[in-house]
Formats: C-alpha cells, sequence, structure tokens
C-alpha cells in the first residue's frame, strides 16, 4: 500500500479529486475570496511535513526532531515580516477565524465588550456576530455603512466607541467594495483605550501588493488568511508591531487555542509569500482592482445597483432587487452557465440571510488566470443576459449559450496549479 498512488489506492476519491479540478477550469470563478494557487504552492503542501508533530514556536519545541521545521517556519515568519514591514508574524493559525479567536483570547475575557461590523453590513462572523462564539461569549456592539453611500460612517463608528467602550474593535470585513480607512480607526481605537485588530482577510494580497493601504503602523494587530488574494495555501497569520502585543498572540495561539500546527501549509505559506513578494505580484494586484473596476461599469451601465455605487478594490456587492430576482435564484441560474458567484446580504437588506438580494463577485481568480479589462466586459455582458433572462422566467436557451461561451473562455486562460 505505502507507495501506491491516491488513483490506485483509492479511485473513488481520485475521480472526484479530477472531476473538482475539472470544475474549476472550466468556470468563471467570481467568488471574491477564493484564487487559484500556484503549482508551486500546491505542491508544498502535499508534502511529508504533514507526518511533524513542532508544538510550540522555533527554537522552543515540545517534540525532537525540529531541525528541519523550525528552518521552514522561520522562513514563512521572515517573509511575512518582509512583506507586510512588520516585527512579528505568526503562521501558525489554523484558518481565518481561529485567528481571529486568538486575539479575543490575548486581550479581552469573556464578556468584554467588542466592536465590530455586522455581518449584513459586511463584517466577519468572528468580528462579534450573534451567532458566533465571539457573539456569544463577548458583548459585541456593532457598526454599519450609511444608507445614502453604502460606506462605512466613521462618525457612528465613533458615537458607538464612546458609548459602548469597547476593549477590542475590528475593522475590515468580508463585503467591504471600498478603501478601509486604517487611520480613522486607529484614532478613534486610541481615543477609547481599544485594541484595534485589522482583518484583512480578503484584501491581503492588495496590501501585499501596494493596491491598497497597509494598516501597518495604525493597526495594533492585523490578521489574515493567506488563501484568498493572497494565494496561498487555506491558513492564516497574525502580525503585530509591538513586542508586548505579539507575545500576547504566541501565547493564545499557542497553547491557547491550537496544538500543533499544519506543517506543510506552513511551507506553502512560505512559498506563497515569496510569490507575493516578487514584481509580477504588483502588477497582479493592480490588475485585479482594474478588472474589478470595469466589471463593476459594465455592470452598472447595465442597470445593477452596486453597493456603494462601484469598487475600490477586488470585489462588488450588488442589489439584484431592480432586477425582480433575489440573489439566490440569480446565483443559482449564474452557476448554470458556468459563472461562479456567492448570493449575499446587502445592506439594509429587507430579504433573509439564507434568501438575500444580492450577489457578491471578485476578480482575484479571473486575474490569476491572466483575464483582463475586456473579458471582463464579457463577464458582465454575460451576468446581465442571464440574470434577465431568469428574471423572466425564460433562461434554459440563454444558460445554455452562455454557459459555451464560458467553456470558450476559459480554455485560452488556463488556470494556475490545474493540469
Ligand atoms: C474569510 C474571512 C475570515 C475567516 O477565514 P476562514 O479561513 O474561513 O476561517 C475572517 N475574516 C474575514 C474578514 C474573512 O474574509
Amino acid at each position: 500500500m505505502a507507495g501506491n498512488s491516491l488513483n490506485s489506492v483509492d479511485p473513488e476519491l481520485a475521480r472526484l479529486i479530477a472531476a473538482e479540478e475539472r470544475r474549476q477550469a472550466d468556470t468563471v470563478k467570481l467568488i471574491a475570496s477564493e484564487n487559484y494557487v500556484s503549482k508551486a504552492v500546491l505542491e508544498a503542501t502535499g508534502t511529508v511535513l504533514t507526518n511533524k508533530y513542532s508544538e510550540g514556536y522555533a527554537g522552543k519545541r515540545y517534540y525532537e526532531g525540529q531541525q528541519v521545521i523550525d528552518q521552514i517556519e522561520t522562513l514563512a515568519v521572515e517573509r511575512a515580516k518582509s512583506l507586510f514591514g512588520v516585527n512579528h508574524a505568526n503562521v501558525q493559525p489554523y484558518s481565518g477565524s481561529p485567528a481571529n479567536l486568538a486575539i479575543y483570547l490575548a486581550f479581552l475575557n469573556p464578556g468584554d465588550t467588542v466592536l465590530g461590523m455586522g455581518l449584513p453590513f459586511g463584517g466577519h462572523l468572528t468580528h462579534g456576530w450573534s451567532v458566533s462564539a465571539t457573539g456569544k461569549w463577548f458583548n459585541a456592539a456593532r457598526y454599519g455603512v450609511r444608507k445614502d453611500t453604502g460606506r462605512i460612517d466613521m462618525d457612528e463608528v465613533r458615537e458607538l466607541a464612546l458609548e459602548h467602550r469597547p476593549k477590542l474593535i475590528f475593522c475590515g470585513g468580508t463585503a467591504i467594495p471600498r478603501t478601509i480607512d486604517f487611520p480613522a480607526f486607529a484614532e478613534i481605537a486610541r481615543e477609547v483605550g481599544a485594541v484595534l485588530a485589522a482583518d484583512i482577510a480578503h484584501i491581503a494580497g492588495l496590501v501585499a501588493g501596494g493596491a491598497h493601504p497597509s494598516p501597518v503602523g495604525h493597526a495594533d494587530v492585523i490578521s489574515t488568511t493567506t488563501h484568498k488574494t493572497l494565494r496561498g495555501p487555506r491558513g492564516a497569520m497574525l502580525m503585530a508591531t509591538s513586542d508586548e502585543h505579539a507575545t500576547a498572540l504566541n501565547k493564545a495561539v499557542f497553547p491557547g487555542l491550537q496544538g500543533g500546527p499544519h506543517n506543510h501549509t506552513t511551507a506553502a505559506i512560505a512559498v506563497a509569500l515569496h510569490e507575493a513578494a516578487q514584481p509580477d505580484f504588483k502588477a497582479y494586484a493592480a490588475q485585479v482592482v482594474k478588472n474589478a473596476q470595469a466589471l463593476a461599469d459594465e455592470l452598472a451601465g447595465r442597470g445593477f445597483d452596486l453597493v456603494s455605487g462601484g469598487t475600490d478594490n477586488h470585489l462588488i456587492l450588488m442589489d439584484l432587487t431592480p432586477k425582480g430576482i433575489g440573489g439566490k435564484p440569480a446565483a443559482k441560474a449564474l452557476d448554470r452557465a458556468g459563472l461562479e458567484t456567492n448570493y449575499n446580504t446587502v445592506p439594509f437588506d429587507p430579504r433573509k440571510p439564507f434568501d438575500p438580494s444580492g450577489i457578491r463577485i471578485g476578480t482575484p481568480s479571473v486575474t490569476s488566470r491572466g483575464m483582463g479589462e475586456a473579458e471582463m466586459r464579457q463577464i458582465g455582458a454575460w451576468i446581465d443576459e442571464v440574470v434577465t433572462a431568469v428574471a423572466k422566467g425564460d433562461a434554459e436557451d440563454v444558460i445554455a449559450r452562455v454557459h459555451q461561451e464560458v467553456s470558450d473562455l476559459t480554455a485560452q486562460f488556463p488556470a494556475p496549479g490545474l493540469s
């Protein structure tokens, strides 16, 4: 058994993986939180590093045999520090949600107050939303966006901060199409004596590539996933500038929340950070934003109602109410046409989260395939054709035709990492 390939050991599973690979190759992936990792990142993920336990940190482990693992983790940490310009980085969090939990554990006690963006406005579950442990075990206050602009209202954030006196403030989110004003959040956090956490999970690749301002120098701690715009494996990092915050974060991750780090992921994060430090990643980050703006422009011109009127980053959130259809039936029809999106609440959504008014789309994946503004305009036209047809209740022919055209396009732009 030991030397046999997946194909011969478990053909059923091998077939499923091959089917998913084909699906990823043949669809236009517009999910804002996803990307295609390089072959090099995939290769590092599938290595014998998965066999090794290494609780602790480099030089201070609880198991022997760390001669190589210590070097790998140190390489990842040093690359993170240099790419983002921070003094401390922890690359061990298993994913974005546990990374954020570590921030609570580092700075709060149960029952303390956190101020975060509400989930329906674009915040993340872990920023104190009610169904999350962070909303159940902590006292959460929530800010949103202005109804007239669709943008975060910094006056509201300040008023809430003064009223609730949070120990922790989160900025950043999952469906925010506009630049985060880190200096303004930092000023409010200082005024009320709160720790400011910038959660850059969605925009880390844009920050690394210089296409979004950096929270460094403003936020006390920075949390990020590594698998979204940063284009690494599924994982996360925590970063800080001060020694005091870094020590608190390290203790919170291990032994506070986790056991052994996933060393194969750590290695793949190191590879992704190396890739993100290359000049062509800057060009990638800039193109992600240009593509999102071209797509937003095309959609707005076709009568779509974009939250905040457009985008500064990689994502577009749109309210389909004027098109006479909900987000869920639209996303399902688009998926059948080979255009993969997700249905999403929009600010002040009158509908339920499982059947909301909007869809969220993003350009990180299509940009990784080498698509540019011309392809974005074509994709915008397809989205309009499908959504309009579904709203009219007569979409089968349109879905079939668009699916064929999508296949022709994806064949011209092979996705990184796929065979
Ligand atoms: C994706 C995301 C997370 C959580 O990441 P997981 O890896 O899915 O747990 C946390 N915060 C923000 C802002 C995110 O976008």
